[in-house]
């Protein structure tokens, strides 16, 4: 499985994350196409945490951003997030939220990395990346 998104929405998803003191989060709107998940679009959403160390996004903006992506016929296919020094790698946390949203999480650090990973029979596995 590869995550194709534009290296314009990579950039802006790294620079959201440096300019942030707390976690950044939000949704990959796009569509699947085989093996590939393509993101059309970076939605950011609030982190309602507010925190360094945790996101959590409120119920009602991922009911929002669903309405959002059916208008556009787009589906929600991935979630990003930042970690501030740490890798961008799934914490615990993360990882039961994985269990939730099964799709692709992106991370992002203030360093400038970005990795993505997806939850499959109970593991957690890296996806490619590759630019479009
Ligand atoms: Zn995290």
């Amino acid at each position: 499985m590869k995550l194709a998104i534009s290296e314009k929405d990579i950039r802006g998803i790294i620079e959201l994350a440096r300019r942030s003191p707390i976690e950044v989060c939000g949704f990959l709107l796009g569509r699947k196409e085989g093996n590939r998940i393509i993101v059309e679009e970076v939605r950011e959403t609030e982190n309602r945490l507010n925190s360094p160390a945790e996101f959590e996004i409120d119920p009602l903006e991922i009911a929002e951003v669903l309405d959002e992506a059916e208008k556009k016929g787009l589906e929600i296919v991935g979630i990003f997030h930042s970690h501030l020094k740490c890798p961008p790698v799934p914490s615990e946390k993360d990882i039961a939220g994985m269990n939730l949203w099964r799709n692709v999480w992106l991370i992002a650090n203030s360093l400038g990395e970005i990795r993505a990973w997806i939850l499959e029979n109970g593991e957690v596995r890296e996806v490619g990346v590759e630019t479009r």
